[in-house]
This record gives C-alpha cells, structure tokens and sequence, in this order.
C-alpha cells in the first residue's frame, strides 16, 4: 500500500471508531478530501484509494485541476468563499457548494444555475461561534435563510456547514458540532418545502472524530491526506 494509502486507511478508521461510539454507520460519513494547493499528481493516488469527493477553496486553482482528473469518477466540492463573479464557474464545475451565507448569494447561484438548466445542490455555512473573521451566516438567521433560498426553483438546500474557531484540544470544537446539528434538526422542524436537511459538513483533520460523534455527514480532509500544506 502506499503512502496516500495508508493515509485514508487510517482516516477511514479513525471515522469507523467515532461511529462506533456514537452508535452510527459509518457508511453514513462520507470523506471530502480537500486539495488546495495540492497538484494534480498528488491527487491522482487519492482516487486510485477511493476517495470520489474533492473540496476546494478557490475556483482559480479547481479549474486548473478540474480538466486533468478523470470526472466520471470524482465530484467536486466548493468549500472557499464564494465571490458573485466566480458564481457562474462554480455551478459549471461542483456538484455541491458547501459555503452559502446570504440571500444575495443563493439568489446568484439560482440565476446561474437556472442558465445552466441545472439544480444546483447547496449548503448553507454557519459562522456557529459568531467569530467575526469567519464567513457564514449567524444560527440565529440560518432559519430565515432556508425560508428564502427554499423559493429558489434551481437550488436544492441539503444541509448545513460549519468551521468551528481552532484548539488544541478538539474536545473544545464539540459543543459547536452540537450546536449545528441541534440547529439543522430546528431547521428540518420547521417543515420548509422543497428542503430536506440531511447533511452536516464539518470536522477536519484535527477534530473529525467529535464531529462524527455529534451527527457529521461529511468530513473535510486536508491535511491528515495529503500532509502538511506548504
Ligand atoms: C483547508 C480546509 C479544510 C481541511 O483542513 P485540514 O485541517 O487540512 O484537514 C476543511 N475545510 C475547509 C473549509 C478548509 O478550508
């Protein structure tokens, strides 16, 4: 085996043991492997490992890379902050767009999507921890959001993303997890049409195995793949 490997082997288990504590499937817990600033050589041994999910922060660099990888067999995932110019590109390119905060920018993904004759799959990011160099929308509006997005005839709203501030310890990042999925059942309660919240996006390298354990669907995984960025 080698090492790109071995590495997902080993994030596979750590996802297997926080299910197993949680009482959950695994299979439920998908892996986004998130390849900024990683090339395309590098990637290419995650797939052959079976990763099918890539995140990326910038549509600059995904697009890049977008062309040179087999695309029947992987789904891209935008993650960044998303710029209304950068819009139209991002619809083109990913199947799911984790980093939606505003009204503005789902009603511009609506517009594009809807020249692009397709339904865009969304997110909606939550800044969770109120933290104000953080992109997201508060909880307390995140309710409003989906009642607005919702109307949006080319989106389809399939949960919630969130980046808790960072600790050493990630049992610190916990009650955060909690609070977002507490939020997306509030959200679900509501009984919004056309929106069915089944995905919670979050836990990273550091913390996956609390996010797992507080309801994660799936997790995004930079560097526990493929190394420390530069
Ligand atoms: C970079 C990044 C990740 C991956 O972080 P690692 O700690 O390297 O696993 C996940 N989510 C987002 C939004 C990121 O920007």
């Amino acid at each position: 085996m080698n090492e790109t490997a071995r590495r997902i082997d080993s994030i596979r288990d750590r996802i297997r043991q926080a299910a197993a504590r949680s009482g959950r499937n695994p299979g439920e817990i998908a892996i986004v492997a998130v390849t900024k600033t990683v090339t395309v050589d590098r990637i290419l041994p995650a797939i052959n490992a079976g990763i099918r999910l890539l995140g990326e922060n910038y549509i600059q660099e995904a697009m890049e890379k977008i062309g040179s990888l087999p695309d029947q067999l992987v789904a891209w995932h935008f993650i960044g902050h998303l710029q209304s110019k950068k819009v139209k590109y991002a619809v083109r390119h990913f199947d799911l767009i984790h980093s939606v905060d505003s009204l503005k920018l789902a009603r511009e993904i609506d517009k594009e999507a809807a020249k692009a004759g397709k339904v865009q799959r969304i997110l909606i990011q939550v800044n969770i921890a109120e933290e104000a160099t953080k992109s997201g929308i508060s909880a307390d509006d995140t309710l409003e959001l989906v009642r607005e997005a919702g109307r949006c005839e080319h989106l389809q709203i399939e949960g919630l993303m969130t980046m808790p501030p960072f600790f050493d310890d990630p049992a610190r990042a916990r009650p955060f997890f909690r609070a977002l999925s507490e939020l997306k059942d509030r959200v679900q309660a509501a009984g919004i049409p056309n929106v069915i919240m089944k995905e919670l996006s979050m836990g990273m390298t550091g913390d996956l195995e609390a996010a797992v354990e507080e309801g994660a669907t799936m997790v995004r995984i930079g560097t526990a793949i493929f190394g420390e960025r530069l």
